[in-house]
């Protein structure tokens, strides 16, 4: 897996602090965000945090180049909607060669892995013997794994990261998408360390843990 920072607004966390005081000033928000100080802004943002004002964050948008994930995760990753995604077409590519992912659990079983191996090769081959046939590239595809790996390029907002980061950066989610947000992370300390700062399991911010059972990090509500 590869993830990568390809844009990102300007100066995001100014930008969200310059958004957010246009609300009680009577100047436009270029004079703000040019008066302001990092000192002005981390605080800023702390506070915003604190009262669930959560709206400025989304006028800071970053666009990532995701390689190398699952079909599985890519999945998982669409479920939010509140972003904006391009992913490769198995309609319009053709997979001679087929990258998949493996699972820990099953590379660390070597009898399994062989099964596994075989089951992936196996409609891999049937896949290249039908596009050798004939049959379009997007039917063929019925017979590929959740495996397979795919590209895509995903834009969120800092709002909208936030929120998918609370979700799946929650040791309850699944390993690969965890790990994707963990790379996802990285690549905005690089350029937004108050955001990134941010970007963490919901219950640290809840300060106890709303799923039915925890992992142990925070309390349950009960
Ligand atoms: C550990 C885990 C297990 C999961 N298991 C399953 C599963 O078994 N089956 C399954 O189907 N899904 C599952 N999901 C996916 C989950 O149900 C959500 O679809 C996904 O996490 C998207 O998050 P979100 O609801 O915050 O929506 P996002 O699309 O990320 O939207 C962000 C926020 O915007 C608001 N919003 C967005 N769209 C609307 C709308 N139409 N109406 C009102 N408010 C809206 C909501 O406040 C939402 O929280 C799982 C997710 C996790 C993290």
């Amino acid at each position: 897996m590869h993830v990568g920072l390809i844009s990102y607004t300007p100066d995001p966390e100014g930008v969200i602090a310059a958004a957010a005081r246009i609300s009680v000033s009577n100047v436009s928000a270029l004079d703000l965000k040019e008066k302001q100080t990092p000192e002005r802004v981390a605080g800023l943002l702390k506070y915003l945090l604190s009262a669930g004002h959560l709206s400025p964050f989304e006028h800071a948008s970053f666009t990532f180049a995701i390689d190398g994930i699952s079909r599985v995760t890519s999945h998982q990753l669409v479920r939010h909607r509140l972003a904006s995604y391009t992913q490769q077409s198995q309609r319009y590519v053709s997979f001679k060669k087929l990258d998949f992912v493996t699972p820990n659990t099953i590379a660390a079983k070597p009898d399994w892995l062989a099964k596994y191996n075989e089951a992936v090769q196996n409609a891999h081959r049937l896949y290249c013997e039908m596009l050798d046939a004939g049959i379009p590239a997007e039917d063929a595809r019925y017979i590929l794994p959740n495996a397979a790996e795919t590209r895509l390029v995903m834009t969120m907002n800092a709002r909208e990261l936030m929120n998918a980061a609370g979700l799946r950066l929650c040791l309850r989610a699944q390993w690969e998408i965890i790990q994707l947000f963990d790379y996802v992370k990285r690549e905005v300390e690089k350029v937004a360390p108050l955001i990134a700062e941010q970007l963490q399991a919901k219950c640290y911010r809840l300060g106890y843990c709303d799923e039915r059972e925890s992992c142990g990090l925070f309390p349950t509500r009960q």
